[in-house]
This record gives structure tokens, C-alpha cells and sequence, in this order.
């Protein structure tokens, strides 16, 4: 879009403010208003922040404002804010990208590809669960269906939040999203949302609209959206699983209908899997980042059975005990979830997987089988490795993982700081559960 088009397509939807918007370490929206009249100055020199008011910006009161410097290719309407738009931007500081800007730094893995001819598309998978406080003011899925055990596809869940799913499904389909199914997930008021992949800076921009959107509309409908990992102890945590496939033009170059391991995948592709596997651990940090991550993670059966998420350092066919999952032609990094950054988490997968294709890593052979029935000793026998199990697990990993410190540059030091901290605060805190476990006991 040219600047010229820029201004046609904010008259055309009578659009009043321009939402310059970024984001913060934690992938949280930030955002300026800015009165249509002025949309230009967000092209140029960008809309100003005080950079030490947000997040991993690495910024003091005394430092030059980040200047969020609109990308036209962005710019669309918002929705359910009408007379709104959207534009995301990058960091400037002193007219040079800003090498803590997350968008800037996926950027850079980005530019990585490109050198070599490449693209790579992303899908994700948002999964989310719908709350309400209840009269005691106690936070409760929007709704218990039927099938308590088994809540995965309830009709009824479903259509008891078909308000909610109509008007955010709408409300993407408006922003060019293609959304092509919707369904009730395995926890209370969990629900997961497709559209259809694309390039995976744009993806990324996508993941954070559709956060925008869905915590606003179920607000608008006295309800609360929430990606936190795992909002309950008994239930299925919700997940943001990434689907990768490597293009040159119109050509996937991860699949290949020959492969003797029969999952339709190049050489290509096992290598950049393969580096995917080996970073694991500090990926996870970046994928995985709050203290909250790892009580999905988790490894072994819950007493409600499964949980569908990844707790082994694996692949596998459809197999979704594994961290990646090959559904054919592409891989499913079964990882992330909604708490990461999408830049960040992109941006490490990258880095991981150009590792794995640059040593020619070979990720060894694929586990088929159910992995959460193997026992400890199983696993060590057969040796699989887990996941990460805490927060501070994942960050010792990443201090010392080089490949994924240099993705995220200088951010890398305040992203292991910031979680460091995250994790000691967490430590000093006294769970409920610790109180009725040994408060009487001892
Ligand atoms: N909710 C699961 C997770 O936390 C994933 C379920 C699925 O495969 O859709 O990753
Ligand atoms: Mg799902
Ligand atoms: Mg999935």
C-alpha cells in the first residue's frame, strides 16, 4: 500500500484514529491514538514513547524516545472499534531500527532466509478460555458443558458462546483474516480459532490482532478471554502451536513425497527439525515464557488423562505427545503458547532451525507412539529427553544456547533478567497447595 492508498482506505472506511501499535518484550499491545489528520507523522518520524515505560525496551528515563514507525502493508481497520485502524510499527531510535524491538528482530532471522532465496510460512494455532466472574467474584469458565469429561467438539459449548464466536469470527474476517474453523477445545470454555497461514511476519502481526480483538470483545460481553497457559489445575492448558513450511516462490521445500521415514518431509526440513530439537531447551524459554508455561508442559498423565501438550524433546507422525508434530509437507511446533512473544518465539525457531540446516543436524527417528504412557525409566532407556519442567530450567538453558541468545541480540540479557526476576518472585511466593500440604502435616 502507498501512502496515497493509505489515505483512500482510512476516508473509504471513515476512519477518526489510527492506532500506532507495537510490541513490548512480553508481546503485549502497546498502543498510541492517533487523530487521523496526523496519520502521516506515524510514516514519519513515527509516534513517540517514553521507551522506559514499557518492557525489555532497555531504555532509561533519560533515553531518546522510541519512535513506532508505521508499516503500511499493516493498515487496517479495527473492527470493533469503528472508525479505528491499526498499524504496526517498528522501533526507531534516531531513524535506525530499534535492536530491541521484537518485530526488528524476527526481521532479521527474516532477512536470513531471504538471503538465500527463502520464505518461511507460519500458522498458528490459538487456543483460549473463556471466563466470567461469577457472584462471589470468583473466575469461572463462561460456561461447563455437558460432556465433562470430555468437552473436546461439545456442540453444546460451542453453541452457548456462539455471540462471542460470531462477532470476533466477523471482526477477522473484516481485517482479511481467512477463518476456516472454530471449535470447542478440551477444557471448560476453551475454544481454538483456524485461519489460514501465510508469511510469518505477518502471521506474527495477526496473532497479536487477534489477542486485541478477542480480549475486547468478550469484554464488551461481560466476559474475560484469557491465554494464560494453564488457568486450571484439572483442565487442558491452551497451547499457540506454530506450523512451518520453507517456500522458495511457489515451491514448499519441506516436502518431498519420497521420504523413506514416510512423513512427506525434504532433507531440509529434518535438518531444520533437527535444530529445532537441539535449541529445545532455550527455545522453550522464548516459546514457553512464564512460570505459568510449564504447568502445561508438564510431564506425565494428569488425573483427567491426557493434556495434548508437548512434555519430550521429540517428533513424531500425528503424534501429539511429541514437540513437534509433522502433519505432513510441514511441521507443527507444538511449543509455543498464547503467553510468548510471536515475534521472539519465530524469530528463536528460526534461528534454531538455520542451526540445524547449517550443521546438517539429523533429528534421529520419529516416536509414533504414545509418549505420556512411557514411565521415567522407559524414557531414560529409551533416551528421551523432557521439556524443560520450570521457568528457571528454560532460562539456564538459554544462558547458555549462543545460537538462541545472538537471534534476540542485545534483548537476550533483559529477556534473561526480567525472567530471572520473574522466577525468583514466584519462588519467594506460598502456594495454597504448599499450605494444606504441610502446614499441619508438620
Ligand atoms: N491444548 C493443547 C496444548 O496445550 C493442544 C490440543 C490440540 O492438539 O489441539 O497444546
Ligand atoms: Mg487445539
Ligand atoms: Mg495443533
Amino acid at each position: 500500500m502507498t501512502p496515497a492508498e493509505a489515505t483512500q482506505f482510512l476516508a473509504a472506511h471513515q476512519i477518526k484514529f489510527v492506532l500506532a501499535q507495537f510490541v513490548d518484550m512480553h508481546g503485549t499491545a502497546k498502543t498510541k491514538a492517533v487523530p487521523v489528520s496526523h496519520f502521516e507523522d506515524i510514516l514519519c518520524p513515527g509516534a513517540g514513547f517514553a521507551g522506559f515505560a514499557v518492557w525489555g525496551l532497555g531504555m532509561q528515563p533519560n533515553s531518546p524516545d522510541f519512535m513506532a514507525v508505521g508499516d503500511l502493508s499493516t493498515l487496517s481497520i479495527v473492527p470493533w472499534m469503528p472508525g479505528f485502524a491499526r498499524i504496526v510499527c517498528v522501533g526507531h531510535v534516531h531513524s535506525k531500527p530499534y535492536a530491541y524491538d521484537a518485530r526488528f528482530i524476527l526481521q532479521q532471522q527474516i532477512d536470513r532466509l531471504t538471503q538465500k532465496g527463502w520464505a518461511l510460512n507460519t500458522g498458528v494455532e490459538p487456543e483460549f478460555v473463556l471466563l466470567r466472574k461469577d457472584e462471589q467474584g470468583k473466575i469461572q469458565p463462561c460456561d461447563s458443558t455437558d460432556t465433562l469429561d470430555k468437552p473436546c467438539y461439545d456442540y453444546k459449548g460451542l453453541s452457548r458462546s456462539l455471540t462471542f464466536i460470531e462477532k470476533l469470527v466477523t471482526s477477522l474476517q473484516a481485517a482479511d483474516f481467512d477463518v476456516y474453523q472454530i471449535d470447542h477445545e478440551d477444557a471448560n470454555g476453551q475454544f481454538e480459532i483456524n485461519y489460514t497461514y501465510t508469511d510469518c511476519l505477518t502471521t506474527a502481526d495477526r496473532f497479536i490482532f487477534f489477542k486485541m480483538a478477542a480480549s475486547e470483545i468478550a469484554k464488551e460481553l461481560g466476559l474475560i478471554c484469557s491465554f494464560m497457559p494453564k488457568p486450571f489445575a484439572n483442565r487442558t492448558g491452551s497451547g499457540m502451536h506454530m506450523h512451518m513450511s520453507m517456500w522458495e516462490g511457489d515451491t514448499n521445500l519441506f516436502a518431498d513425497d519420497t521420504d523413506d521415514r514416510k512423513l512427506g518431509l525434504s532433507k531440509l526440513a529434518y535438518h531444520f527439525m533437527a535444530g529445532l530439537l537441539a535449541h529445545a531447551p532455550a527455545l522453550t524459554a522464548i516459546c514457553a515464557p512464564t512460570v505459568n508455561s510449564y504447568k502445561r508442559l508438564v510431564v506425565g498423565r494428569s488425573l483427567s488423562g491426557a493434556t495434548w501438550a508437548p512434555a519430550y524433546i521429540t517428533y513424531g507422525d500425528n503424534n501429539r505427545s511429541s514437540m513437534v508434530r509433522v502433519p505432513g509437507g510441514r511441521l507443527e511446533l507444538r511449543l509455543a503458547d498464547g503467553s510468548c512473544n510471536p515475534y521472539l518465539a519465530t524469530a528463536a525457531a528460526i534461528a534454531a532451525g538455520l542451526d540445524g540446516i547449517e550443521k546438517q543436524l539429523d533429528p534421529g527417528e520419529p516416536w509414533n507412539v504414545n509418549l505420556y504412557d512411557f514411565s521415567n525409566v522407559e524414557l531414560t532407556e529409551k533416551g528421551i529427553h523432557t521439556l524443560p519442567q520450570s521457568l528457571k530450567e528454560a532460562i539456564d538453558a538459554l544462558v547458555s544456547d549462543d545460537v538462541i541468545k545472538n537471534a534476540l541480540g542485545v534483548l537476550a540479557d533483559e529477556f534473561i533478567n526480567l525472567k530471572q526476576m520473574e522466577w525468583v518472585e514466584y519462588m519467594r511466593h506460598v502456594s495454597e497447595w504448599e499450605v494444606q500440604r504441610y502446614l499441619e502435616f508438620f
